[in-house]
């Protein structure tokens, strides 16, 4: 519709009489609400095997990428462990195969934001970039989750060079190599661990002098003879030119500076699930994952599923994601169908 429109303004450019209504025609473009039968909100591997799911059941899915079409892998470099790939992929080609796979299936792509939904009653407001307004009969969530950076300039710059979040995602490259890991809590406990089988030393850095992880993660972590643990401990810098080559850390009571070389940094300090514009519709938990009911992709809202990371605190990987997406498909399918509306 937008595009012929503007086709329409370019012919008729001459045209003052042309273009006021036309004017006209956007404004009631942008204010009237499309009708779609299922709305995918997020274009990771979650988003994507949910459109190529919904679009071979003929649900004519129409899916929002967001801010980072493809989502998390698109930040990465090699992929070794999404299966159908004996040699590896990149990430961003993974993300452009999954792209064409949706697209061929028919699914109809579109760049935009979610922000903001009414899952008050059916169908289910969902309004894109703050103005365009689409209504779902079933809404499916695959908006995964942010990982927590330390915020440091060499942190972003040796991204995929030796910097990672995730440990069972990179662990692998660093075999046999010393790599550091900073944070505190259960995750980045068992990341250390994760880490301890594959790596020669795993450096690990804690803020204070004590970790929030659980009382039997901290003995597992504290029992492990390859992990060394640095209390009181802050990142100051990572070090290396086009990769990891060690990092310089703060001793935070002593401001004594210590440099230790390492091929891996890995940064265990939290996700953040993308979950904020459904927190007054979703039973989520205390982090801000939506809560699903266990063994399906279904919400608290009838109609409403999620898929992926933003469901997912602990397996985080994107086979997962996209098997999650697919269950969101299949249960929207069988909603619709139950429901008379497919
Ligand atoms: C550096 C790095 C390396 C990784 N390496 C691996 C690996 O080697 N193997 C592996 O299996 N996993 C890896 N992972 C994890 C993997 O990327 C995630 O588990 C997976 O991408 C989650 O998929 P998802 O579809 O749930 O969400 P994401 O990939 O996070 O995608 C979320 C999507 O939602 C969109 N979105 C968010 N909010 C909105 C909104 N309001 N409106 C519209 N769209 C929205 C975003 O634009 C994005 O497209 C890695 C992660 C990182 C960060």
């Amino acid at each position: 519709m937008a595009i012929n429109l503007c086709e329409l303004v370019l012919s008729s450019a001459s045209s003052i009489q042309l273009i006021l209504p036309l004017t006209f025609l956007f404004r009631m473009e942008k204010n009237t609400a499309e009708k779609v039968q299922v709305l995918i909100i997020g274009s990771g591997p979650a988003g994507y095997s949910a459109a190529i799911y919904a679009s071979r059941a003929n649900m004519n899915p129409v899916l929002y990428q967001g801010i980072q079409p493809g989502g998390q892998l698109t930040i990465t470099t090699e992929v070794e462990n999404y299966p159908g790939f004996p040699d590896g992929i990149q990430g961003p080609e993974l993300m452009i195969h999954f792209e064409k796979q949706a697209q061929r299936m028919g699914a109809d792509l579109r760049y935009g934001l979610a922000t903001k939904v009414d899952f008050s009653s059916t169908p289910y407001k969902v309004w894109i970039d703050d103005e365009k307004l689409i209504e779902a009969d079933a809404v499916i969530i695959a908006t995964g989750a942010s990982a927590k950076w330390l915020g440091i300039e060499s942190e972003q710059r040796l991204n995929g060079y030796g910097v990672s979040a995730c440990a069972v995602c990179d662990g692998f490259f660093f075999r046999g190599k010393e790599v550091a890991i900073v944070g505190a809590g259960d995750t980045a406990a068992e990341e250390a661990l994760y880490l301890s089988k594959l790596c020669s030393t795993v450096h690990m850095f804690i803020r204070r002098d004590e970790m929030r992880a659980s009382k039997i993660m901290q003995d597992r972590v504290m029992n492990t003879a390859n992990i060394k643990m640095y209390w009181n401990t802050e990142t100051d810098e990572i070090l290396g030119e086009k990769s990891v080559e060690g990092v310089r850390v703060k001793n935070n009571q002593t401001n004594e500076l210590n440099t230790i070389p390492v091929k891996g940094f890995f940064v265990a300090i939290g996700h953040t699930p993308n979950s904020e514009i459904f927190k007054d519709w979703l039973h989520m938990d205390e982090a801000g994952y939506v809560k699903t009911i266990p063994g399906t992709s279904k919400t608290n809202v009838e109609g409403v599923f999620a898929s992926g990371d933003v469901q997912d605190k602990i397996y985080r990987q994107a086979v997962t994601a996209a098997g999650t997406g697919c269950m969101a498909a299949l249960d929207a399918e069988r909603y619709l169908s139950e429901k008379g509306l497919h």
